[in-house]
């Protein structure tokens, strides 16, 4: 908590007792070799002792420490948000994951249940979501539908106790290893596009499924097109009532904004290890770092960082305070995004050449590459940022609303593509 100098007695135990739970948890002579910053006899250690991100899920998950915020009676503290920042920096300074690898799970899923699910569902699924034992995917985006996600054309015809489904999402990341997934589909074509829709938990494994992996241009298959014919969903995993999916649904893209903007997913986030300075990753190869306008560039990442965490800090606060995130949320992802993207454009511009071409087996220069290719995805994952803008100007700034043609219209008259 920089901004905050050092922690209060209270947040002291608090850290004192999650080092202790740490102690408990970790191999003999883990947090001793982060202490003094011998990070080679860490990596062993991580290696002998099996250390994986899914086991590491699975023992932090299991604790109340994976989920602060979350209501004790699921696995969480019923919390308050500096001990996330705590627990955090413990995390960071202890080499360890920052973001669950169950990341749509406990981001998006998790909330969206906390806040629209039956006591059953809640039992059911979230421990197992903060255990990682059942990895969550998102079924919104389709091909006609993104930024206008409410005019989805997926169907579900009510039979009986279950739903049946037809249609074809897509974008839908680590579809091909999730066990389930949020699913938005249309119960009701004869009302407007916003009123017709309902929420479902999909099991990922349910005949009819296909989850075909597409190739992206770092080489990844992230994300996916999924089929769904004639797809059985029992009555019981809807969530909130029939009609009342966007409700459900705006619950899990404003949480979207929120997690995509608090955190940064480099691949240390997921599977824990040594932090770079992201500054030196920068400099490396600038011939001449005096250079002022190399300087004044990276001043200007370092303000732009700060004003990230503390705008991230302040949304978080708003949950804390029961209230579901708000335009906040859009406002960092908006920055964020956009803030990665200059950071990983620098890093491209500042290394002249040697970004473009490397020799095989030059993994600083293969990442850096990764990393500009792939922050292109990060002004159109969770909302574009002509969108979020949109909303911004709406909702914060007050400016009169986007058109809207079909409105009032019975989704089943407008033309679709
Ligand atoms: C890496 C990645 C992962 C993703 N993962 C998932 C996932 O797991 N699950 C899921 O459901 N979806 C996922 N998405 C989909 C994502 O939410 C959509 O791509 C996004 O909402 C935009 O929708 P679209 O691609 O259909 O673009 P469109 O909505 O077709 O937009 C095209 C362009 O028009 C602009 N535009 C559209 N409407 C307006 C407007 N009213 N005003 C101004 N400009 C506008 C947009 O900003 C954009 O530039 C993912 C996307 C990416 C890139």
């Amino acid at each position: 908590m920089r901004w905050t100098n050092e922690d209060t007695p209270e947040q002291q135990e608090f850290r004192a007792g999650f080092r202790a739970w740490l102690g408990d948890n970790l191999a003999a002579g883990w947090m001793e070799a982060a202490d003094s910053g011998a990070d080679d006899k860490l990596e062993k250690l991580k290696a002998d002792s099996g250390f994986n991100p899914f086991t590491w899920q699975g023992t932090i998950g299991r604790s109340p420490y994976a989920a602060p915020l979350w209501p004790e009676e699921f696995g969480g503290l019923s919390g308050e948000v500096w001990m996330q920042t705590v627990i955090r920096s413990e995390l960071v300074h202890y080499r360890l994951p920052t973001v669950s690898i169950n990341l749509l799970g406990v981001g998006l899923a998790g909330p969206t249940l906390i806040a629209h699910g039956t006591q059953e569902q809640k039992e059911r699924y979230l421990r197992k979501i903060l255990s990682a034992e059942e990895v969550w995917c998102q079924l919104f985006s389709e091909p006609g539908s993104g930024s206008d996600l409410a005019s989805l054309s997926t169907r579900a015809v009510r039979d009986g106790d279950e739903w049946v489904v037809n249609g074809q999402k897509v974008w839908t990341t680590i579809a091909q290893f999730s066990k389930f997934g949020m699913l938005l589909a249309r119960t009701n074509p004869d009302v407007t596009k916003h009123e017709g829709l309902s929420y479902f938990i999909l099991d990922m494994k349910s005949p009819g499924v296909d989850v075909r992996p597409l190739k992206q241009m770092t080489g990844s298959s992230e994300f996916n097109e999924v089929f769904l014919s004639d797809v059985r969903i029992p009555d019981a995993n809807r969530v909130g009532d029939v009609g009342d999916g966007w409700r459900c649904a705006r619950t899990t893209l404003m949480n979207e904004r929120v997690a995509l903007a608090g955190i940064s997913l480099d691949p240390v986030s997921f599977t824990g290890g040594v932090r770079r300075d992201p500054w030196e990753s920068y400099l490396e190869g600038i011939p001449d770092r005096t250079d002022p306008s190399v300087r004044q560039r990276l001043a200007q990442f370092y303000i732009e960082s700060e004003v990230k965490e503390i705008t991230a800090f302040r949304a978080n606060s708003a949950r804390l305070r029961g209230q579901q995130p708000g335009p906040e949320g859009s406002v960092n992802k908006v920055f964020n995004a956009e803030y990665n993207q200059r950071r990983s454009n620098f890093a491209v511009d500042a290394n002249g050449i040697a970004a473009t071409a490397w020799m095989p087996g030059d993994t600083r220069a293969e990442g850096r590459a990764t990393t500009f290719l792939r922050a292109r995805a990060n002004t159109i994952e969770g909302g574009t940022s002509e969108v979020l803008r949109n909303q911004m100007a709406e909702r914060i700034l007050g400016l009169p609303r986007d058109v809207e043609v079909d409105k009032d219209v019975a989704w089943a008259d407008v033309k679709h593509s």
